[in-house]
């Protein structure tokens, strides 16, 4: 198959939207990172997305829509936890999680009785969805495992020849997922930290039960996406909670090439390839996914990253470096 690289003028937009109506794959930019899109009503559309990718079937999609005058026909219900966060965030980086109607097929949502949903605020997404009219279901563009695309380049590595088109629409603002949380249930689980903080949920909801598992053995995580391996470069990661510089000048020189994720410049040894992290919880999050491709662009044996705490957004990019690194951090 020859992927199409389209720009965001109308007329692309044209040509995307009527490649997802005949049932193809098209990967656009939302502001979390790219997606790869399909008519979330046609199931054999949406079957494609887990053969493009290497999706485990188990795992569901988001589903993604213009405007909240779409989501009824797909749920149920729409719980009052529910209405007040479409208040507060959409369109936003937040998929909330609802009980299914019948109009969603199975491969959407994996089996599961509930269906994710969300309005993202890129223009780009927005005008996608709009041209086309229907519910999309889009996971992120990348082949499962890999760190999240959050350039037209990274996903044309990873998907080209398996998709029909790609709308370059140049670096996603935010550069981590949508945040995940359920409100199925009378008291909402948080599934997946994501763009809206924990703050930002509970400041709205009161409680919000932290339920993204995976940092203990025999957890199983509610969102069936957290028990997979994620995130991973190549490479191998390592999380380096205290003297950072000391414990990279120690070990690196053990390695060839050795990439370096560091929050201030220091004296690496000069087999070190060094990213910048960057000097706000917005930057980490933006910068994280394309440093671990970028990395295993420059051929690093292993990847040693300077840990960040939990607050705000670095709830998020803190839990997606953790999984890339399969959960092992070091203290020196
Ligand atoms: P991705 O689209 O690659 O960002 O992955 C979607 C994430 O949302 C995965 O972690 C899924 O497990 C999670 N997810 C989507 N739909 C549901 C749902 N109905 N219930 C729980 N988790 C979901
Ligand atoms: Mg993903």
């Amino acid at each position: 198959m020859n992927t199409q690289i389209l720009t965001t003028t109308d007329t692309d937009i044209a040509r995307a939207a009527a490649l997802l109506k005949g049932g193809g794959l098209v990967a656009f930019p939302t502001e979390t990172v790219y997606g790869i899109g399909a008519n979330a009503l046609d199931g054999d559309a949406v079957q494609k997305i887990f053969a493009a990718k290497g999706r485990p079937s188990d795992n569901p999609l988001i589903v993604h829509i213009a405007d909240a005058a779409q989501l009824a026909p797909l749920v149920r219900e729409i719980p009052e936890n529910a209405q007040k966060l479409m208040d507060a965030f959409w369109p936003g980086p937040l998929t909330i999680v609802m009980k299914k109607s019948s109009l969603i097929p199975e491969f959407v949502s994996a089996g599961l009785d509930t269906v994710g949903i969300r309005i993202p605020k890129s223009e780009t997404a927005l005008r996608l969805l709009r041209a086309c009219a229907m519910p999309v279901a889009a996971p992120s563009a990348n082949t499962s495992g890999k760190p999240s695309p959050t350039n037209a380049k990274r996903v044309s590595d990873d998907l080209s020849g398996r998709i029909d088109a790609i709308i370059d629409g140049g670096s996603c603002d935010v550069g981590v997922e949508s945040t995940v949380i359920d409100c199925s249930t009378a008291v909402p689980h948080l599934l997946r930290p994501g763009g809206v903080t924990y703050e930002q949920l509970t400041e709205v909801l009161g409680t919000v039960v932290q339920s993204f598992g995976g940092h203990s053995e025999g957890q199983t995580p509610k969102s069936p996406g957290m028990k997979y391996k994620h995130y991973a470069p190549s490479a191998q990661v390592v999380v380096v909670t205290d003297d950072f510089e000391g414990y990279v000048l120690k070990n690196a020189p053990k390695y060839q090439k050795a990439g370096v994720i560091t929050r201030s410049l220091g004296a690496f040894p000069v087999n070190c390839e060094v990213r910048l992290f960057g000097s706000s919880p917005k930057e980490y999050a933006a910068n994280l996914f394309e440093h671990l491709r970028s990395l295993d662009d420059a051929g690093a044996e292993i990847i040693f990253a300077e840990d960040i705490d939990c607050k705000g957004l670095n709830l998020a990019t803190r839990n997606r470096l953790h999984r890339a690194a399969g959960l092992n951090s070091v203290k020196e």
